[in-house]
């Protein structure tokens, strides 16, 4: 939990990524940001969505998880309970980034083009997308599995949409009996497909390894419906996936002897 919490705050901190501050802008030009966190032990669990001043959501995902008696808090209430156990609080403008914020201006000029040109409006939520939601995956050295995700969602979101990074057993699952799980990509087929636990249950059910199951997941079943994305996921032996059907994914693993590994396109 410390090493899924840690590297989560690191690319929250980091604007590059769409998590905590440089997190992607709603309809109305305000950042809600959603996350979760689970461990494999118990099962316990923890998450927060739509929240505007919480410095780093993943931490205040792991407080909901150990200092409550609930597992997903939202929006003013989740931000309140942040505030009242000392968790770090921004004012929301820190979230703002140049380039989501131009993200946003260009998808909103798209539709705006688009509606003069067909007299109709896209969809929400434009196609032109970019997967940097915050995920990781961790196991320690008595086999306990650990994973979270943090996210700002997707860019030019309806006000108050939640995806499936703070959805446990969408975007995020552990379970010391299969794996942990940690997903990215276009939340409401990650909702529907109820992807994280779905990896988790072929492994448990049909005997999958951890990369069959991953990859039935992304690259059969939501490949399929078109539903775009990745999920990393590792085993209580270690074993790990990271699997993705869109165009990259910037991942990166560390093993206990201490070597890294980083890997953006290449298959
Ligand atoms: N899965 C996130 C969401 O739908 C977006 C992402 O992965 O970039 O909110």
């Amino acid at each position: 939990l410390d090493a899924v919490e840690a590297a989560i705050r690191v690319l929250e901190d980091n604007p590059l990524f769409n998590a905590g501050k440089g997190s992607v802008f709603t309809h109305d030009g305000r950042n809600e940001l959603d996350a979760s966190i689970m461990e494999g032990r118990e099962r316990k669990a923890g998450a927060v969505a739509g929240v505007t001043i919480v410095k780093n959501p993943i931490t205040a995902a792991r407080a909901v998880m150990e200092k409550t008696k609930h597992v997903l808090l939202i929006g003013k209430g989740a931000d309140v309970f942040a505030a009242d156990v000392g968790l770090e609080i921004v004012d929301p403008s820190y979230f703002r980034s140049e380039k989501r914020w131009k993200q946003l201006q260009d998808q909103l000029r798209e539709e705006r083009e688009a509606k003069e040109k067909k007299g109709a409006a896209l969809p929400a939520v434009s196609p032109a997308r970019e997967w940097s939601t915050v995920g990781a995956v961790a196991i320690d050295a008595a086999g306990n599995l650990a994973a979270g995700t943090s996210t700002g969602g997707m860019s030019n979101k309806q006000y108050g949409r939640v995806g499936d990074s703070p959805i446990i057993g969408a975007g995020t699952f552990a379970d010391n009996a299969t794996c942990a799980v940690s997903c990215t990509g276009h939340g409401e087929f990650f909702i529907r497909w109820s992807v994280a636990h779905e990896i988790a249950a072929l492994m448990r059910y049909r005997g999958m390894t951890t990369q069959q199951a991953a990859d039935d997941v992304i690259l059969r079943q939501l490949k399929q419906v078109e539903g775009e994305g990745a999920a990393i996921a590792l085993d209580v032996n270690g074993n790990f996936a990271m699997s993705y059907n869109s165009e990259g994914m910037y991942r990166g693993y560390m093993t206990a002897d201490g070597t890294s590994t980083v890997l953006l396109f290449d298959k």
